[in-house]
C-alpha cells in the first residue's frame, strides 16, 4: 500500500523514460515504488522486531537483577546509592526507596569503612580492578552482619568513571559457624596443652601425632623428639602383652576406652608408673582414625602403695618381717608336704631394765643389734622376723631336733657375748630365752598353733632361768595351754567376725561444774553362758598373738558409728577409745579412722584416744606421727597411766596430747599419803604450764574428789562417780530431756 501511494506521489515527479510510452513508464513507477514501498515495510517492521527484543533483553535483566539470591548494589562516583536489588534491601533491612541516593558508607560498620573508602580510591584511580573483602555491614536497624563484599568500576567508552557495582553476600552464618568452630578448636587446644596429664594423638601404629606439655614432662623427652620418633616410645615389654589384646578388642569396637597401670620409660631410663587411658577416634564411616592417649603418672602412688605394703609386711624399727608377714610365711612352709624344720620364739631378758636404765633409744638400739646378728647368722632359706617388742620369731627350713637346737645355742651365745654398757661405764648383761617347735611334713599343727608352741616353751626357759632354750614336748600340761590359748584366739576371732564383744562405758566428769565431759569406752567379752568376762582375761592373749590391732580397729569403728548415730538422734556424745602400743604403729588402723570421720562425719572433737604412757614411750616417733595425723582429724588424745613409768615428764614435752590421766596409784590413797598429793600437783602444774588437761581415775570417794579439785586436777573418773555400764543403757532412758548428761555430781 506504501508502495502504491509513493508511486503515484513519484510519477507527475519523475522525468525518466519520457521516451517511453505513457503506460510502460506508469508500469515502471508502479513496480518501484511497490519494491520501495516493501523495502520500508521491512525496514519498519526490522526496527519495531529491534525495539521489542531490546525491552525484552531490559527486562529480563531488570528481573535479574531485582531477583539475584545476592545482594547487588551501583553506586556513583559520590558513594551514593543508584540502584539496589531486593536481596541488598533484605540484607541491610530497608527498601529500595528509602536506600537510593544514601552513602554507600553510612551502611559500612565504622571499623570497616577506612579500609572500604581506600579501595574505592584505588578502584576510581584505576590502581586495581576489583575490591573484595569481608566487612561488616551496618543493617538500617543498627545491626551489624558479616558481608562478602566484592566491587568494581564501571568507566564509560572514554574511560571515564560511571559507577560502582558491587555484589554483597551476607556470610554472617558461615562466620558464625566458623568462629564457633575457631572457639571449639581454641578450647580444645587449651585443655590440651594446659592438661595437668600427659594426653597424645597418636595414630594406629602408636606414632605421636601430637603431644601436650605433660606429657613431655612425664615421659622427660621434647615434643620433637616424641612427634619425631617413629616407634611407640612409651612401650614397655611388661605390659605389651595385657596391652595389645586390650587394643585389639578396641579396634573390634568391643571395648570404647581402655585404662591400665603400666610402667613406660623415662628419657633418662628409669621406669615411670603411670595410669594410661586409650580411647579410638573413628570416623563417620566407623573407620578408626587415630587414638587419644592420657597418662597420669601415678609414681608417687605407687610408691606409696608399695610403702604401706612394706609397712604392712615389715617391722619398722629393725626391717624384719612383722608378725603378720612372718605368720604368712610359716603358714606356706608349714603346709603338709613340706620338709619341716623349727619354729623359735626368741625373747630378750630383763629387756624393761634396759630400757629403764639406758632409755628407750638405746634399747631401740639394741633391739637392732640382735636382730641383724640373727639375721647374719641365718641361712637364706630360713625365715626371720620381729614379733614385737623385744620378741624374734625364726623359721629353721628342714632342720632336725639336733640341729635346730645347734643353731639355737649359738644364738643365745652371740647374744650373750653383746656388750651393752651403762652410762657409768658398767656392763649391762643381755642374755634371750628361746622356744623351739618342731615340725614334719605331715605336721596336724597349723602355723598359729606352731608359734603358740614355741612361745610356750620359751616362757618355759624363762621360767627355768632365762638364758637358755627349752623345747616344746608335747606334755598334757603344755597341751592344755596350747589348747587354752587357741581356743581364746578362736573366740576373740568369733567375736570380731560376729561383731560380739560387748561395750561398756565409764563417765568421766568435768570436777568444776561436775557434769559428764566424755565416756570411756571399755571392753568385754560375752562367755558361752551369757556372763561377762573381763579384758584382763583375753587382752594379754589377744597382745601376743597380735590379734590385739584387730580388736582396737573393731573398738574404734563402733565407737565412730555409736557417735554419729547418737547425734543423727540428736544427742551429742563424746567417747575415749582405748588402744594398745601395737595399733599406734598399725597403718590400717589410721585408714579406717579416716575412712570412718569421712563416711560418717561424727562433730570434730568428739573422738579421744587413750594410749598408755609405756605404749606410747616405746615408739616415740611413732606415736608423735599418729598423735598429729589424729590431731589433724579433729580427734582428742589422752596419756594414760601417766606417771607410771620412769621419764615421764622427759617424754611429755615430745609428745603431743591434750589430756593427761593420772595414773591410778597416785589417786587411790591420795587422802592419806603426802607424797601422791605432792606428785598430783606437780603433774597438775606440769599439765597447766604445756596447756593439758589433767583427768584423775580411780576416784573412789568424795574426800578423794573434793581434795583433786583443790588440787586443781580438771576432770575425774572413778567408782564414786559413775561405775562402767553397758554402753547401750547411755541411751536406755529418754535422754532427750537431759540430753546426755547425768545428774551434776556435787562433793
Ligand atoms: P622378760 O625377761 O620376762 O622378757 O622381761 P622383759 O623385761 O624383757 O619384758 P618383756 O619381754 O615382757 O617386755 C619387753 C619390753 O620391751 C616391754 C617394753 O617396755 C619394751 N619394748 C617393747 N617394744 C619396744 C621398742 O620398740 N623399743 C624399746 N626400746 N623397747 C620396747
Ligand atoms: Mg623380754
Amino acid at each position: 500500500m506504501t508502495g502504491v501511494v509513493l508511486a503515484f506521489a513519484l510519477v507527475p515527479m519523475s522525468s525518466v523514460g519520457q521516451d517511453l510510452p505513457r503506460w510502460l513508464r506508469t508500469i515502471v513507477f508502479l513496480a518501484a515504488a511497490c519494491a520501495i514501498g516493501a523495502a520500508v515495510r521491512w525496514l519498519v517492521n526490522y526496527l519495531r522486531a529491534g525495539q521489542h527484543a531490546l525491552a525484552h533483553a531490559q527486562q529480563q535483566f531488570r528481573t535479574a537483577f531485582e531477583d539475584a539470591p545476592i545482594g547487588i548494589a551501583l553506586f556513583d562516583v559520590d558513594g551514593r546509592f543508584t540502584e539496589v536489588n531486593r536481596a541488598l534491601c533484605e540484607m541491610v533491612g530497608s527498601d529500595r526507596e528509602r536506600l537510593v541516593g544514601l552513602g554507600v558508607l553510612d551502611h559500612v560498620a565504622p571499623a570497616d569503612r577506612p579500609e572500604s573508602l581506600a579501595a574505592f580510591r584505588e578502584l576510581m584511580v584505576g590502581a586495581r580492578q576489583t575490591f573484595h573483602t569481608e566487612s561488616r555491614l551496618r543493617r538500617a536497624d543498627g545491626r551489624e552482619i558479616w558481608c562478602q563484599l566484592r566491587a568494581s568500576l564501571v568507566r564509560d567508552a572514554a574511560g571515564e568513571p560511571l559507577h560502582f557495582i558491587a555484589q554483597v553476600e551476607d556470610v554472617s552464618a558461615r562466620r558464625r559457624a566458623a568462629e564457633a568452630l575457631a572457639e571449639a578448636e581454641e578450647r580444645f587446644r587449651l585443655a590440651f596443652e594446659g592438661a595437668p596429664i600427659g594426653i597424645a594423638l597418636a595414630d594406629l601404629d602408636g606414632r605421636f601425632l601430637r603431644v601436650n606439655d605433660a606429657l613431655c614432662e612425664i615421659t622427660g623427652y621434647t615434643e620433637a623428639e616424641l612427634l619425631a620418633a617413629n616407634v611407640d616410645l612409651l612401650g614397655h615389654s611388661d605390659a605389651a602383652d595385657a596391652e595389645e589384646e586390650q587394643f585389639d578388642q578396641l579396634m573390634r569396637g568391643e571395648l570404647r576406652s581402655y585404662r591400665l597401670e603400666r610402667r613406660i620409660i623415662h628419657a633418662t631410663g628409669r621406669s615411670v608408673w603411670v595410669s594410661l587411658s586409650v580411647s579410638l577416634v573413628r570416623d563417620s564411616s566407623g573407620v578408626p582414625r587415630y587414638c587419644i592417649k592420657q597418662l597420669e603418672d601415678i609414681s608417687d602412688r605407687k610408691r606409696f602403695e608399695g610403702q604401706l605394703a612394706y609397712l604392712a609386711d615389715h617391722d619398722a624399727l629393725t626391717g624384719l618381717y612383722n608378725r603378720r608377714a612372718f605368720q604368712r610365711e610359716l603358714e606356706q612352709r608349714s603346709a603338709a608336704g613340706g620338709d619341716g624344720g623349727a619354729v623359735v620364739v626368741l625373747d630378750l631378758d630383763h629387756f624393761k631394765d634396759i630400757n629403764d636404765t639406758l632409755g628407750h633409744a638405746a634399747g631401740d638400739e639394741v633391739i637392732v643389734r640382735v636382730a641383724r646378728l640373727l639375721a647374719k647368722r641365718l641361712r637364706k632359706t630360713d625365715v626371720l622376723g620381729r614379733l614385737g617388742g623385744d620378741e624374734f620369731a625364726m623359721l629353721l627350713a628342714g632342720v632336725s631336733r639336733q640341729e635346730a637346737e645347734r643353731v639355737i645355742h649359738e644364738l643365745l651365745r652371740v647374744v650373750r657375748e653383746q656388750s651393752v654398757v651403762s652410762d657409768n661405764g658398767h656392763p649391762i648383761g643381755l642374755t634371750a630365752s628361746a622356744g623351739i617347735a618342731l615340725f614334719d611334713g605331715d605336721t596336724p599343727l597349723s602355723a598359729e598353733e606352731l608359734l603358740v608352741s614355741a612361745d610356750i616353751a620359751m616362757y618355759d626357759a624363762k621360767e627355768a632361768g632365762r638364758d637358755r632354750h627349752a623345747i616344746s614336748v608335747e606334755t598334757e600340761q603344755r597341751q592344755q595351754a596350747m589348747t587354752d590359748r587357741m581356743a581364746w584366739s578362736q573366740r576373740m576371732r568369733d567375736a570380731l567376725e560376729h561383731d560380739s564383744f560387748v561395750l561398756f562405758q565409764q563417765p568421766v566428769v568435768d570436777l568444776q561444774t561436775g557434769l559428764p565431759k566424755s565416756h570411756e569406752l571399755l571392753l568385754r567379752m560375752r562367755s558361752d553362758a551369757g556372763d561377762l568376762i573381763p579384758p584382763a582375761a583375753f587382752l594379754p592373749i589377744a597382745e601376743r598373738s597380735g590379734l590385739i590391732t584387730e580388736i582396737d580397729r573393731w573398738v574404734t569403728h563402733q565407737a565412730i558409728t555409736t557417735i554419729a548415730e547418737q547425734r543423727l538422734a540428736g544427742r551429742s556424745l563424746k567417747l575415749a577409745v582405748n588402744l594398745s602400743g601395737a595399733s599406734v604403729s598399725d597403718p590400717e588402723l589410721l585408714e579406717m579412722i579416716e575412712r570412718d570421720l569421712e563416711a560418717m562425719a561424727p562433730p570434730r572433737g568428739s573422738l579421744i584416744f587413750e594410749v598408755t604412757e609405756t605404749a606410747a614411750i616405746v615408739n616415740v616417733d611413732r606415736a608423735r606421727a599418729f598423735a598429729a595425723t589424729l590431731a589433724e582429724l579433729g580427734c582428742e588424745l589422752a596419756l594414760d597411766d601417766f606417771g607410771a613409768g620412769f621419764g615421764s615428764f622427759y617424754y611429755l614435752k615430745r609428745l603431743p596430747f591434750d589430756y593427761l590421766k593420772i595414773d591410778g596409784d597416785f589417786i587411790r590413797q591420795l587422802t592419806s599419803s603426802h607424797e601422791d598429793q605432792l606428785v598430783v600437783r606437780a603433774i597438775v602444774e606440769i599439765a597447766r604450764g604445756l596447756g593439758k588437761r589433767t583427768v584423775a581415775e580411780f576416784v573412789g570417794d568424795v574426800e578423794t574428789m573434793a581434795l583433786l579439785r583443790e588440787l586443781g586436777v580438771d576432770d575425774a573418773q572413778g567408782f564414786h562417780i559413775g561405775r562402767p555400764a553397758p554402753l547401750t543403757e547411755l541411751f536406755a532412758h529418754d535422754l532427750r530431756a537431759h540430753g546426755l548428761r547425768a545428774p551434776a555430781i556435787q562433793a
